[in-house]
């Protein structure tokens, strides 16, 4: 990891955002880890931003710079953009530049209440808000939900799906210090992957971690005509048992960041309180950020989510 000047990049051209605060996420550990084998280094890491607008507001930064023209967009799916961009993701800079240009209609004014530290926690609510959304749509009914992964995805996986219906819902984090962290911050059950009832199956399964072995338990957890929705970006293949969700008609949801409308839902409900409070995280200053891709990295952070200031 270097400090150094980034090179902006003229495709994300707008309003420019002076950033405050950047979330440090999985996938931005797994590329300072180089383990995403067709990426160019160097990058500049951080979607999960916000800052000051050309206003002087506070804002939230939707990360995902969509064309609004392509098939996808004109039917509301920005968010699978034919010709997106994503800052942070190597061909855009990312918040650690310091600064972003972006569209003016991928950002959202925060108001005076949220600090830039939760503002920055918008960008993983709304993936959550956003796979929750789809699994709500395609089972109306389910009563009930395991999600995988208690980091800042999975956690916001399972506020969204609480807060859009979904009662009972039920966490599953391998790492114990996270899975106490997180017993202080939640009233839903946080189990251990080993300590699930072994007759449990779920209606909807979410997998924010995309592993071989989260897929393998989403698999089996999954209840006959269910749903899973896969947002975890870890291994590329392995896992599934396709001849087990065959015979029981699973229905499997792969889907990526969010859409505008998700962006809009997600902050609304941030700023009525509806999704609880954002204290589960932890802020370092960027000057820090090194020990603390280390500590994520090592599995020594409790909280969901690292927050960088600047
Ligand atoms: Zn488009």
């Amino acid at each position: 990891m270097q400090i150094r000047d980034a090179t902006q990049v003229d495709a994300a051209k707008g309003v420019r955002v002076t950033v405050r605060a950047v979330g440090i996420s999985g996938a931005d550990v797994h590329a300072w880890r180089g383990d995403i084998s067709d990426q160019n280094y160097p990058m500049t890491l951080g979607h999960e931003i916000s800052g000051v607008d050309d206003t002087g507001a506070c804002v939230a930064v939707n990360p995902l710079i969509y064309c609004g023209e392509c098939d996808a967009c004109v039917v509301g799916q920005t968010n699978i953009c034919q010709n997106r961009q994503v800052l942070g993701s190597g061909s855009v800079a990312g918040g650690l530049a310091g600064s972003v240009d972006v569209p003016r209609r991928n950002l959202m004014r925060v108001p005076d209440h949220l600090g830039f530290e939760q503002a920055s926690l918008i960008d993983p609510l709304a993936r959550g808000w956003h796979v929750a959304r789809l699994a709500r749509r395609a089972f109306p009914k389910g009563r009930t939900a395991l999600v995988i992964g208690g980091g800042a995805l999975g956690f916001a996986a399972a506020l969204s799906l609480r807060t859009q219906g979904v009662d009972n819902t039920r966490l599953v984090e391998e790492n114990a210090i996270r899975a106490d962290y997180l017993k202080g911050k939640t009233d839903m059950p946080v189990t251990a992957p080993s300590d699930l009832p072994v007759q449990d199956a779920y209606d909807i399964v979410i997998d924010a971690v995309g592993s071989v072995a989260s897929r393998a338990l989403a698999s089996l957890r999954v209840r006959a005509g269910g749903i899973i929705g896969h947002i975890g970006l870890g291994d590329v293949t392995g896992g599934f048992d396709m001849r087990r969700l065959t015979m029981n008609e699973v229905t499997i949801i792969g889907t990526y960041a969010y859409s505008a409308l998700d962006f809009e839902q997600t902050a609304e409900a941030v700023f009525e309180g509806r999704l609880g409070a954002l204290d589960w995280y932890e802020a370092r200053p960027v000057t820090h950020a090194a020990a603390a891709f280390d500590d994520l990295n090592a599995g020594r952070v409790a909280s969901p989510r690292v927050v960088l200031t600047l």
